[in-house]
């Protein structure tokens, strides 16, 4: 049940999401704790890519029988497909998404997590270089393998069109365009395109391959399920500020879109692993991925994709939290560790 909004005040200015006056001070009186607490969660999980170790994985990397032909690709599809998302996702951040959102308490966390979009693309960078894979292919994979191209395809106009200079919010229009935009970007990217890859470089990670890699994949998950929780709360935020945009129409069309989400992302799972590997196969992928819509459409109050689904990849729970993963209508994530305090047996 959401929170009916209570009539605070910063000061003695009333504020929303959407309204806030510019220039705001992010110091207390605070409208939305939930992005101050965010913000603070986030600068404890902080870490860097070089902290950690990647002499294992270069050694198996250059073993001629270090790996099968099948782990490779999803090494490089995943290292292709995240490299061109992360930093879309910095950009949108910076470029679209902080002019719109005008709370301060809100724009404090956005500017952590543009941060940490940074932060990604490096990490796959330091992947890349270790490794001493072929730039050009992984940097040009969106362009060249299908089944990446099409989810950014699908993405980029909902992107980019909060970073249209001409952009802004105010008129009904407008406001129902960013929030189908931090819909597709919190709940469809962050929330469900990233998932196959997290579940396939962990899954490796888990059969002592490739442990470095997993190791950062595993940071960037943390990472990136605290992103698609704060766009969450964030939309169900604006939801409740402005429940005329929240209309039955506005609701089948994000179902569409996240209808169509699952297809690129069963898609992607079938063309990085076309044959069965590392004890997973594309059916089980399916479902797994049909699971975490379903788990999206809950949080943001829409009828599942498909009633029912259980999870294929109970390890994969226990490794992301999902348990845990609870937005600020549910409970508050307060289980976050430093980044160095983690242990990684
Ligand atoms: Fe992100």
């Amino acid at each position: 049940m959401n929170p009916t909004p209570s009539p605070q005040t910063h000061g003695n200015i009333p504020y929303t999401i959407l309204t806030a006056p510019e220039n705001l001070d992010p110091s207390a009186p605070r409208r939305y704790p939930w992005a101050w607490q965010k913000y603070l969660d986030a600068c404890a999980n902080h870490w860097m890519p070089q902290e950690i170790n990647m002499e294992r994985d270069i050694a198996l990397w250059k073993r001629h029988d270090g790996l099968s032909e099948d782990e490779r690709r999803i090494v490089k599809r995943n290292l292709g497909f995240f490299t061109t998302a992360d930093s879309l996702a910095a950009n949108n951040i910076v470029l679209g998404t902080y002019r719109q959102i005008r709370a301060p308490e809100c724009r404090q966390y956005l500017v952590r997590q543009a941060f940490e979009e940074a932060i990604h693309t490096h990490s796959y960078q330091y992947i890349v270089e270790s490794l001493g894979l072929d730039e050009g292919e992984i940097f040009n994979a969106y362009r060249e393998v299908p089944s990446i191209r099409d989810k950014d395809v699908f993405l980029l106009p909902y992107i980019e069109i909060l970073a249209t200079p001409r952009f802004c919010t105010g008129t009904r229009e407008a406001d129902s365009a960013l929030l189908r935009s931090l819909i597709v970007f919190a709940a469809i990217m962050e929330g469900l395109f990233f998932y196959v890859g997290f579940a396939q470089i962990l899954a490796l990670g888990r059969q002592n391959k490739m442990v470095g890699a997993s190791e950062q994949y595993q940071y960037i998950l943390r990472d990136e399920s605290m992103h698609c929780n704060f766009g969450i709360d964030l939309i169900n935020q604006i939801k409740i500020e402005n429940p005329h945009l929240w209309t039955p129409d506005f609701q089948s069309e994000i179902s569409g879109l996240i209808h169509t989400a699952v297809g690129l992302e069963c898609d992607y799972a079938s063309d990085t692993m076309p044959r069965g590997v590392l004890g997973l196969n594309a059916n089980q992928m399916h479902r797994y991925v049909t699971y975490i819509a379903n788990r999206r459409c809950q949080q943001l109050g829409l009828p599942e994709v498909e009633r029912g689904v259980a999870n294929p990849f109970p390890w994969m729970s226990e490794m992301l939290d999902l348990k845990k993963e609870k937005n600020f209508f549910e409970t508050r994530v307060t289980e976050y560790q430093t980044g160095g305090a983690l242990r990684w047996d």
